[in-house]
């Protein structure tokens, strides 16, 4: 019976298929880029000359209005007292203003910066300035839940609503090519259920089959859950199929990484997704963050799992976006910390998990598939180099890059001009939906180190080659 393995154990597992077996499929250390790769120059010396990020003419086709907005924004961003109570000064500004005359504050400003719209016709809009830019969009639904706010089944079916909705416009619009979407799985099923199930994993094994039975209606009765846990359990799973139900062969859909304290949960039911919907092609992605110790050992036992029940096999990878909560959360509960101690190691650690990815998609590339989200250049770099000297294709849909919306345009767009394939991850909805997710981008503007330095040097430069355009009437 196939299961799924406790991460201990399924590591244990893995690594000793990794050491001692010759079977067909058999992972080893060289297919997984594991052996020490060659040099890291990029080869190609007008691409190593693109690739510094440093022309600000990647922004000429934003206005002058988008100039200052962005520079305003990201200067906002930059003063610390700002971005630690960026949440309550909002809802400070929301009581004294009022709804209206706080969406008018906000709404041109840090909101339009980050987010693409609220009714499909302003969503469009965007879209079809970024697919007139050679950006791919990857349209996400900003709702964040987190232990406690769940509000019931029916909040759940609403939410459902939204991402099929969600499905229905990433692929039946003529922006759309080629197109993902985000997929947070605690917006379908209560997180105080995945934290429940993260714990059980410690002790049960499930089996991606029976998920995969309970996906297609069976009534299972999952062990460890009481009856109402159960009853959420089966309908989440429903919610989840509908989901890949509408996207397979249209949309690929990239499940979310959260909190250490659910991601177990969420991976075993993306695994099932991925073992359903991934048979001919990579349509259910899940997400790997690399600020973890343990990542570099979950990514491998996914790998393992794939291979072993013969699904295509998708990455998100990312370095990680609640890195403040999960060192405090470990204090608090006397734990160990689950994250890297220093950014140089969450790099090492990045760079490491691509390169076991880019080396199976050198061999396999219609089974694996990756994203390298982030705005981290020295990592694009890493990435463009490994796949030239690896022989993959930059416009051979097996690698692709991310970018927020409103983050690193310098570095999106100048990809993009070069043929490779780049996303923008990008939140829809109304101020007030959008509210955590942009407290939640204020705070990451602080710990993205260099790229948002950079990217406000190459913004006054633009703004001050505009202004002087504009003065002496040179171009
Ligand atoms: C398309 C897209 C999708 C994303 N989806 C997710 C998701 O599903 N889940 C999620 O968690 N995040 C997600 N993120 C956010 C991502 O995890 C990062 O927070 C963000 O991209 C910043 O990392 P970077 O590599 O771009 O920038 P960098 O500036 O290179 O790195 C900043 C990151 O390094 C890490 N870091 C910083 N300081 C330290 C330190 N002292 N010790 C250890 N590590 C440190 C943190 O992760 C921090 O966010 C996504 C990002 C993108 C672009």
């Amino acid at each position: 019976m196939s299961s799924f393995l406790r991460p201990p154990l399924l590591h244990h597992f893995f690594m000793v298929r990794l050491l001692g077996t010759a079977a067909s499929r058999t992972l080893t250390a060289e297919r997984l880029g594991t052996a020490s790769p060659g040099g890291h120059d990029l080869r190609d010396p007008a691409l190593a000359a693109v690739l510094t990020f440093e022309d600000p003419q990647a922004f000429k086709v934003k206005s002058i209005w988008e100039l200052l907005r962005a520079l305003g924004v990201f200067r906002l961003c930059s003063f610390p007292v700002l971005v630690n109570n960026c949440g309550k000064l909002m809802s400070f500004a929301r009581t004294v203003l009022g709804k209206r005359g706080f969406s008018m504050v906000l709404r041109p400003s840090v909101y339009a910066q980050f987010v693409a719209g609220e009714t499909e016709n302003e969503i469009a809009e965007s879209m079809e300035k970024m697919s007139s830019l050679g950006l791919h969009p990857m349209l996400a639904v900003p709702i964040e839940e987190d232990l406690g706010e769940s509000t019931g089944e029916r909040r759940y079916d609403d939410n459902l609503a939204t991402m099929l909705e969600c499905v229905r416009m990433s692929h039946s619009n003529a922006w759309s090519r080629d197109p993902m979407m985000q997929l947070k799985i605690t917006a379908l099923v209560n997180p105080d259920l995945c934290v429940k199930l993260t714990s059980l994993l410690n002790e049960e094994q499930y089996d991606l089959d029976v998920l995969v039975r309970a996906m297609n209606g069976e009534h299972i009765i999952f062990p460890g859950l009481n009856e109402k846990e159960n009853t959420h359990f089966l309908c989440s799973l429903h919610r989840l199929n509908q989901i890949g139900e509408a996207s397979v062969n249209k949309v690929r859909v990239l499940v979310d990484a959260e909190y250490t304290y659910m991601n177990p949960a969420l991976s075993l039911i993306t695994m099932a997704m991925m073992k359903k919907f991934n048979k001919d092609g990579a349509w259910i992605w899940n997400t790997y963050q690399c600020y973890l110790k343990e990542s570099r050992a979950l990514l491998l036992d996914a790998i393992r799992l794939s291979v072993d029940h013969s699904f295509c096999f998708g990455v998100k990878l990312v370095r990680g976006a609640y890195m403040d909560k999960e060192r405090k959360l470990a204090l608090q509960k006397d734990k160990t910390d689950p994250i890297h101690q220093s950014w140089e190691h969450t790099n090492d650690s990045y760079n490491g998990c691509l390169d076991i990815m880019l080396n199976l998609i050198s061999q396999e590339p219609a089974r694996y598939m990756i994203i390298v989200a982030t705005h981290n250049e020295e990592s694009v770099r890493h990435a463009v180099t490994r796949m030239g000297e690896l022989g993959i294709d930059k416009d051979g849909g097996s690698v692709c890059f991310g970018q927020l919306l409103g983050m690193c345009d310098h570095v999106s767009l100048t990809l993009a001009q070069q043929g490779f394939s780049v996303y923008k991850s990008v939140p829809y909805g109304s101020v007030d939906d959008t509210l955590p997710y942009l407290v939640r981008r204020a705070q990451e503007n602080r710990t993205v180190l260099q790229g948002i330095r950079k990217e406000r040097d190459l913004l006054r430069q633009e703004l001050h080659r505009r202004i002087k355009e504009r003065i002496t009437g040179a171009r």
